[in-house]
């Protein structure tokens, strides 16, 4: 059962549309393992809809403007629609995940770091990177620095960061004032997907509909 989630500024920035493209792998990830988190997005986007309805009503003066951003949202629909359902099986992530990186673990051409340690680069960009880390059971992540943030969603195997224990579709969010020193549990291998980013922007214009939640 997953026992960590993302916090409620990061699902309402996925629902909003405004998360980089690395922190947006990591909530759908994340998603494909939590019903809990799938009911509050439910929620947000239909609060965020009407929202949008609301606004459109009242900004008349604008409404070519509303206009346009509708038709863009219904374009992406459309494009999301023609997208072949292919899905990739196989390895020990769910198939979900296989499609957001584009093959399995088995696929994947490791690279080397340490005795027990190798990684996959998935993406790097406007000082965002993306990875997969794979670690084999009993190995310590040495503790390390670094500047931003660093999320991670464990995609199989377990490890325990101090006292809790990290299982498939759990998170972790830390910046860089936080120091851990993770290690490997069980007798699987660990293989997480790790966001390395600058500050997270939080300017989601549903503010509203975040604060009705809480
Ligand atoms: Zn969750």
């Amino acid at each position: 059962m997953v026992t960590t989630h993302p916090n409620d500024e990061i699902l309402q920035s996925y629902v909003n549309g405004s998360l980089s493209g690395g922190m947006e792998m990591f909530v759908k990830g994340h998603l494909h393992y939590c019903p809990q988190c799938r009911n509050k997005v439910e929620l947000l986007e239909m609060i965020a809809g009407e929202l949008l309805t609301e606004s459109r009503e009242m900004a008349e003066v604008d409404s070519a403007a509303f206009e346009t951003v509708l038709r863009k949202i219904a374009d992406n629909e459309s494009k999301e629609a023609e997208k072949p359902d292919k899905k990739i099986h196989g390895g020990v992530m769910p198939s979900m995940i296989n499609n957001l990186i584009g093959k399995t673990s088995e696929q994947i051409n490791w690279r080397f770091r340490l005795p027990g340690i190798s990684d996959y680069q998935i993406a790097n960009d406007n000082g965002e990177e993306i990875s997969l880390l794979k670690a084999e059971p009993g190995t310590k992540i040495f503790q390390h620095t670094h500047e931003g943030e660093e999320a991670t969603l464990v995609l199989s195997g377990a490890l325990q960061d101090g006292e809790s224990v990290l299982r498939a579709g759990d998170v972790s969010v830390v910046d860089e004032t936080h120091t851990h020193n993770p290690s490997i549990i069980g007798t699987e291998p660990c293989i997480c997907l790790i966001v390395m980013s600058g500050k997270l922007r939080f300017t989601g214009r549903f503010t509203r509909a975040f604060n009705l939640l809480t």
